[in-house]
């Protein structure tokens, strides 16, 4: 079995993965069968002039080699790039995507100095797997060098229309470089059918059976969609201290249905909407006031991008006039946490609330639904309401799937899950909860890095 090196922008510290969730602890678990080094950004950011050699972390068989960004990479690479282009357009948000030619050069300049730190450290055999948007000319990088590995390259994140992308600086390079990589793998069919259509729109050959020919390489494509570690989540939610918050939770206020929403507080989330959604479930259906609650758990992100300070000021504003308009002396309608919440905590909760929103106007996969699910009681399940523009949509079909545009379609589904009865609920949970146990991390990072295995060697060099 070849040694494993895993490439993303920051390095999860192996051991303590499992506060990290199902995709630090699956790269762990593959890292240790394998052996090999765990290899990116540590976190911190350095001033100019520092030098700083990688440091290097050996536990058992596995090697973390993480290096620092200095200021300018960070303000150019980091948050320039990566998250003030890269993200809003892969997230189909043009409108919010802010290009600098700086941060095209210094989004090179540090997959190029990755590249020269990871090169020194490759084995022959060495598998070689690069994960996110952070990374997309890493393998061009490494090619560059000499390195005729086999390289995977997995994208967490959708893989936007051909004619969104077009409007991105640099596209053509962007994508050139991913046929670098042997294997590139996508969270859905969707993913992968954008990236198929742009290339073969822009350069493309032939597309047949799973591999795509343009550039002059012949590389292959898949849909790999990301699960969680169903069973261990499950275990979380069923603790004797979730009990007890459970019982907390229900003792602490008159509301019979607790409505839960967690996500990153991220404009991709579709927040907003959310609030709005509910705000017209209560305008809709006043039966349902003093009886049910929504719990927003949106923990801070990314603040140094503009983007992320209007999206938090919104989320105030909203939450502040929904409850001043239906709150009352004994009933709070909306709780907003902008916090970062223990992992066990985050599962009681899952399980002592009966609806779970998860309304991202588009998303990679999103993993708080499969979590959810994971979470649930088996003989009073709760009931999952999930955006259509989630990837996780394309495999949670039992969920109640809407339009997270549309604010009216979203109430409407709110009452229905509100309202189910016991045997939809169970026939609909055991169904979703059957195919995220089948597909959970493990059975993900089995498939890609067998697929991987099986490129042959050298035919995309
Ligand atoms: P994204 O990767 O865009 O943040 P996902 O839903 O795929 O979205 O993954 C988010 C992960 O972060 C999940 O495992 C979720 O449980 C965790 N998470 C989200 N919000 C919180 C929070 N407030 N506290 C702790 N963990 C959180």
């Amino acid at each position: 079995m070849s040694r494993l090196v895993v490439v993303s922008n920051r390095v999860a510290d192996p051991s303590k993965a499992s506060q990290s969730g199902g995709l630090a602890v699956a790269l762990a678990d593959a890292l240790a069968e394998r052996g090999g080094i765990w290899f990116g950004w540590d976190g911190k950011v350095v001033e100019k002039g520092t030098r700083v050699p990688p440091a290097t972390h050996t536990e058992g068989r596995v090697t973390t080699v993480t290096l620092p960004l200095t200021r300018k990479d960070y303000e150019e690479y980091y948050l320039g790039f990566a998250n003030s282009v890269l993200w809003p357009i892969f997230h189909y948000r043009l409108d919010l995507s802010d290009f600098r030619t700086a941060y095209v050069k210094g989004y090179q300049r540090v997959n190029s100095k990755f590249a020269d730190a990871l090169a020194p450290l490759l084995k022959p055999d060495d598998l070689i797997w690069i994960h996110d948007y952070h990374l997309l000319p890493l393998a061009s990088e490494l090619r560059k060098r000499g390195h005729g590995h086999r390289i995977g390259f997995f994208l967490h994140i959708p893989f936007p229309p051909s004619d969104i992308l077009a409007a991105a600086p640099e596209h053509q390079l962007l994508v050139r470089s991913l046929f670098s990589c042997d294997l590139v793998g996508f969270q859905t069919n969707t993913d992968l059918a954008n990236f198929e259509r742009y290339v073969l729109e822009h350069q493309g050959e032939e597309s047949d059976g799973g591999h795509l020919k343009a550039y002059e390489r012949t590389i292959l494509v898949g849909s790999f969609p990301i699960g969680i570690d169903a069973e261990a989540f499950a275990a979380l939610a069923h603790t004797p201290k979730a009990d007890a918050q459970i019982q907390l939770l229900q003792r602490r206020t008159i509301a019979r249905t607790h409505i839960i929403g967690v996500d990153r507080l991220d404009y991709s989330k579709g927040l907003p909407e959310r609030l709005r959604a509910f705000r017209r479930l209560l305008e809709l259906y006043p039966q349902h006031h003093k009886s049910v609650t929504l719990m927003q758990i949106a923990p801070p992100t990314r603040e140094d991008v503009d983007a992320y300070t209007d999206i938090r000021e919104e989320l105030e504003a909203l939450t502040g006039a929904i409850n001043g308009r239906y709150g009352d002396f004994d009933w709070t309608p909306l709780r907003y946490i902008h916090r970062t919440i223990p992992r066990p905590t985050l599962a009681a909760l899952f399980r002592g609330c009966q609806v779970g929103l998860v309304t991202p106007l588009r998303d990679g996969m999103n993993l708080v639904a499969k979590e959810y699910v994971a979470a649930q009681d088996l003989n009073d399940p709760g009931v999952l309401v999930l955006s259509k523009f989630a990837g996780a949509a394309e495999e949670l079909k039992e969920a109640l799937l809407v339009n997270p545009y549309d604010i009216d379609e979203v109430a409407e589904a709110l009452e229905v899950a509100i309202t189910m009865p016991l045997k939809e609920r169970q026939e609909r949970n055991n169904a979703l909860l059957e195919r995220i146990r089948r597909h959970d991390a493990r059975y993900w990072q089995e498939n890609f890095l067998s697929a991987l295995e099986q490129t042959s060697l050298g035919a995309a060099a």
